[in-house]
């Protein structure tokens, strides 16, 4: 066999999805394992929103459709964005994706060169490093402090002549941290005094507990600067339809459409009625999921403290991350052999000595899953 791709081959698998794959074999062959390794909403996708679906299909939206989304959906998309996100965009600003992951993936190939770096804030997701990768740029880490998994000024440290974009998320997979006012002022002043682009993965904002949830674009001058990347996913349990979306400049998101062509066109046509109906219909759902996540995150937290655990802060997403004496790979591998639980390492997100407890899972599972913490 010849040899492959040596970008390839440089990547590291999805720590996430690997973990997840393995439990679901474990689950396949019988084992009673909890799986509280992947960040999936385990709730069905809202009713209106499959009904919505089914009638476009049925309707004959079964063909191709404008490379950027269907027209309908990137202009609810750009209403919700200035109804809800505090700043403007006009609909060929947006641009409708298969999920968060891939709009991630187009804006990195739109705006990166070979030898333009990233800055990536750990602890992050398991992504945006190869994501950065398979566009030719070298990813860069800077730690959050671990208290407070918040941005102070020794980010600037961290901005080098190379620097071309910062990946901020907020709220965090996996930290559950959710950036304060005083963080996202820092970020947007020092790519302002840098030339920096942005992206800004909000793909989490309605899952927010106590806390606000500030969009960077919407501060002074930045949305010239910032990507924001969003989508269906999580707030409306539609993790399977693979629809996510980027807003962001005119020239970005031409770019990111050249990509989309020549790579999948553009989302199944009738998943993006679906998603329509989600941003058209009543958000009542949405908060409905939010308030039965918090009520996990209110029992798993002070569970996890009690048997002794260092969290994260939790006011955002739906993960507890879990500080461990020694090694969290072996810690991990530990609990799914001894205790069938499957959580993810923090390793995978740059932070080892933690661990990633997804409460994207029933109060059942959770209170069985603190029992075998305990017992393990
Ligand atoms: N960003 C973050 C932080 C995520 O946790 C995920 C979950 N997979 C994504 C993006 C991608 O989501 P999607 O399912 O829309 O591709
Ligand atoms: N974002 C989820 C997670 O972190 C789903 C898996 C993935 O796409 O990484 O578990």
């Amino acid at each position: 066999m010849r040899d492959l791709s040596e970008k390839i081959a440089a990547i590291a698998p999805s720590a996430t999805i690997e973990i997840s794959n393995a439990a679901k074999r474990m689950a396949q062959e019988g084992v009673d394992v909890i799986s509280l390794s992947i960040g999936e909403p385990d709730f069905d996708t809202p009713a209106h929103i499959k009904d919505a679906c089914i009638d476009a299909l049925r309707r004959g939206e079964t063909h191709y459709a404008p490379s950027a989304g269907i027209p309908a959906l990137a202009s609810a998309i750009a209403e919700k964005i200035a109804g809800e996100n505090g700043f403007a965009v006009q609909p060929d600003e947006v641009i409708v994706t298969c999920g968060a992951k891939d709009a991630i993936y187009e804006a990195m190939e739109a705006v990166l060169n070979p030898t333009d770096e990233v800055l990536i804030l750990d602890p992050a997701w398991v992504s945006y490093e190869p994501c950065a990768q398979l566009a030719g740029a070298v990813a860069r880490h800077h730690p959050l402090s671990p208290e407070t998994f918040q941005v102070d000024d020794t980010l600037l440290e961290a901005v080098s002549s190379r620097t071309k974009m910062v990946v901020v998320n907020s709220p965090s997979n996996p930290s559950g941290a959710v950036l304060d006012a005083a963080s996202l002022r820092l970020i947007a002043d020092i790519c302002r005094d840098h030339d920096l682009y942005v992206l800004s993965d909000e793909i989490y904002e309605k899952l927010v507990y106590g806390k606000e949830h500030i969009s960077l674009a919407s501060l002074p001058e930045m949305a010239e600067r910032t990507i924001t990347i969003n989508g269906f996913s999580k707030a409306y349990a539609m993790t399977g339809w693979r629809i996510g979306y980027a807003v962001a400049p005119r020239p970005i998101i031409r770019q990111m459409e050249k990509v989309q062509q020549h790579t999948i066109s553009h989302p199944t046509t009738f998943a993006m009625f679906g998603a329509l109906a989600a941003l058209r219909g009543g958000q009542d759902c949405v908060e409905a999921m939010r308030r039965e996540f918090e009520r996990r995150r209110d029992y798993l937290i002070p569970a996890l403290k009690g048997l002794g655990y260092t969290t994260a802060p939790a006011d955002g997403a739906f993960y507890a991350y879990v500080r461990v004496d020694g090694d969290d790979m072996a810690i991990a591998r530990s609990w799914l052999r001894d205790a069938h639980l499957a959580v993810t390492p923090g390793t995978a997100f740059g932070t080892p000595g933690w661990l990633r407890v997804s409460y994207a899972t029933s109060m059942e599972n959770l209170e069985e899953a603190v029992g075998r913490i305990a017992r393990v």
